[in-house]
């Protein structure tokens, strides 16, 4: 099968054509129908994510269809199906007690095996997928990815995000419009921070009720101006520490700070202003990922509309525009994410 395969940081991809995936027994094999492109794939490329190294073929964010399935899989040949990035063991201490994410038997496709960048795909431990609705393309499906799940599962399975409340979102990329629009959706205000007027205008075009550039600086006393004393809820979608002290010191008292962004750098450390999370009694959420057993609340909340993801893509592109897409993630980026849905091109 043609793959597109990481030989080198930071330099472009390979196409190549790769031996086919071997089908595990409770696993299928998928014909990858899309595969999204995401900034944890960045990290890979760049050479910070120690489970990506040369050698490596990305993607974590695909759906396809079922070309083969394993004596122990429950699905059929011609089943189209929708994969969370984390496909957890299902048999541990953590998944019995639906905690998947923290599964430590879990496997990612993309980072430690062969990911999605490629004609077909190997998925172990099928009883992780989910039915494609109809209603959803398979770029869309895709363009679901890593982002609007993890934004669904923070909001809603860590936060507990309530109607009326203020949600402050810092960093507007894939996973920050989808809490944009995950949190209009439960009937939360939203403010969103940014560096990229065009993605600030996006986001006010798409509910946000007020936009903070970066740029200008003082981000925590604009939003505590702006919110009334500070969001109840502040999500950093990026993984730097500027917006991530930002994001706790824009809260009000006894607010709740959820990590979603990626720690960036090799040590992912970063110096933290723990005094505000003392003098606030905040609540410091981390977050990766959802358990798949919630996909079906997510999935009819975009089946009736209720959250509409179509703004999250951008573009679709073939395999070989995914090293362009992947440079491109060096500067800040147009709003939308690039999903690829020409495997063969
Ligand atoms: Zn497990
Ligand atoms: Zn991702």
């Amino acid at each position: 099968m043609r793959a597109a395969v990481l030989r080198q940081f930071r330099s472009d991809l390979s196409l190549e054509t790769v031996p086919d995936p071997v089908c595990e027994a409770d696993g299928v094999v998928l014909k990858v129908l899309a595969c999204g492109i995401c900034r944890s794939d960045w990290h890979g490329w760049v050479g910070e994510h120690p489970k990506l190294r040369p050698g490596a073929i990305p993607g974590h964010e695909y759906c396809g269809e079922v070309v083969e399935a394993g004596p122990l899989a429950r699905w059929q040949v011609g089943d189209r199906v929708i994969a969370p990035f984390i496909l957890a063991c299902g048999a541990c201490p953590d998944c019995q007690s639906g905690n998947q994410t923290t599964c430590k038997s879990q496997r990612v496709p993309g980072f430690g095996e062969p990911g999605a960048y490629a004609e077909f795909i190997s998925v172990p431990h099928a009883h992780n997928l989910a039915r494609l609705p109809e209603s959803l393309s398979p770029a869309l499906a895709a363009g679901l990815g890593c982002r609007v799940t993890t934004a669904w599962h923070a909001l809603t399975g860590r936060a507990a995000l309530q109607a009326g409340e203020w949600l402050a979102v810092h960093g507007t990329g894939g996973v920050g419009l989808s809490l944009l629009l995950i949190g209009r959706a439960l009937g939360a205000r939203v403010v969103v921070v940014d560096i990229v007027a065009e993605r600030l205008s996006h986001a006010l075009s798409l509910g946000a009720e007020a936009a903070v550039d970066a740029r200008d600086g003082d981000v925590a006393a604009r939003i505590v101006e702006i919110t009334g004393g500070g969001a109840h809820v502040s999500v950093e979608a990026l993984g730097i520490a500027a917006t991530a002290n930002a994001s706790l010191e824009c809260l009000r008292p006894l607010g709740r700070h959820v990590q979603v962004g990626l720690p960036t750098g090799h040590t992912a450390r970063m110096e933290i202003n723990m005094n505000a999370v003392y003098m606030k009694q905040l609540s410091v959420f981390g977050t990766r990922g959802m358990p798949a057993w919630r996909y079906p609340s997510l999935l009819t909340m975009i089946e009736t509309g209720r959250v509409d993801v179509r703004p999250i893509v951008a573009r679709e592109v073939p395999l070989s525009a995914a090293s362009a897409e992947l440079r491109a993630f060096d500067a800040p980026m147009p709003p939308g994410v690039a999903v690829i849905t020409d495997l063969t091109g």
